[in-house]
């Protein structure tokens, strides 16, 4: 990892990782909550329904992330236990076998068979089931899953994002609301898109185009919904 590391042209890969995933709950924060607002207030409900409507999603939500995130990371955890657990005693079982299946895999790769052995054989005898666990089973220690530490991740970036319409419930005259939480959604969103684009070291518009394109399309959804079933409107 060190030797990743310094090279600078790799830099955007261990940024990625907790701002990608920091940028991707917020998206998903305003995206979820704002729709929901502008579609209660869409149908003619007032201040207070829609400050209760926006705030039960900002909570709903966060706990809905928080649960799929620690369940998503805790069975790839159990996955890559069970995998590493099963490595290992193979390794202890059958040591031929497993110098025979890594020797393959670097011929795969293309080194030649006695160099294969070699490289095998040198990376056995420094650390057998790590030299197995990144080359055969593909885990590093850079993906160890940690699920709480997910989940809360989730639950507070998801959160942070949520916030920002509902505080606009709060100061938006009710008038205006759908057309402010609309607008401001939009901004917040391609703000999320550059950073994100940022955070990956790929191209801003493409990933701003994307992100507001997706919230347009739900803030439309419900606000149709909203109008549909209001009573007011
Ligand atoms: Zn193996």
């Amino acid at each position: 990892m060190s030797r990743l590391r310094s090279h600078p042209e790799r830099h955007a890969v261990s940024r990625i990782g907790w701002l990608r995933a920091a940028v991707l709950g917020a998206n998903d924060g305003i995206v979820s909550t704002a729709s929901l607002i502008v579609g209660v207030a869409a149908s003619g409900a007032d201040r207070s329904a829609i400050f209760v409507a926006g705030a039960a999603a900002l909570v709903a939500g966060a706990m809905s992330m928080a649960a799929g995130e620690y369940v998503s990371v805790s069975s790839q955890a159990d996955t890559e236990r069970a995998d590493l657990a099963r490595e290992k005693s193979e390794l202890a079982s059958q040591p031929d076998f497993e110098r025979r299946e890594l020797a393959d895999i670097y011929m795969a790769r293309g080194l030649d068979e006695d160099l294969a052995f070699r490289v095998a054989d040198q990376l056995m005898a420094n650390d057998a089931l790590g030299a197995h666990a990144r080359d055969e089973l593909g885990i590093s220690e850079v993906v160890a899953a940690r699920p709480v530490q997910a989940a809360l991740t989730s639950a507070a970036t998801f959160s942070a994002g949520a916030l920002m319409p509902l505080v606009l419930v709060a100061i938006t005259p009710p008038a205006s609301l759908v057309l402010t939480e609309i607008v401001a959604t939009l901004l917040f969103l391609a703000l999320l898109g550059a950073l994100g684009a940022w955070a990956g070291g790929a191209q801003a518009t493409r990933s701003i185009m994307r992100v507001t394109f997706w919230g347009a399309l739900a803030m439309a959804a419900t606000a149709g919904i909203g109008r549909l079933f209001g009573t007011t409107l």
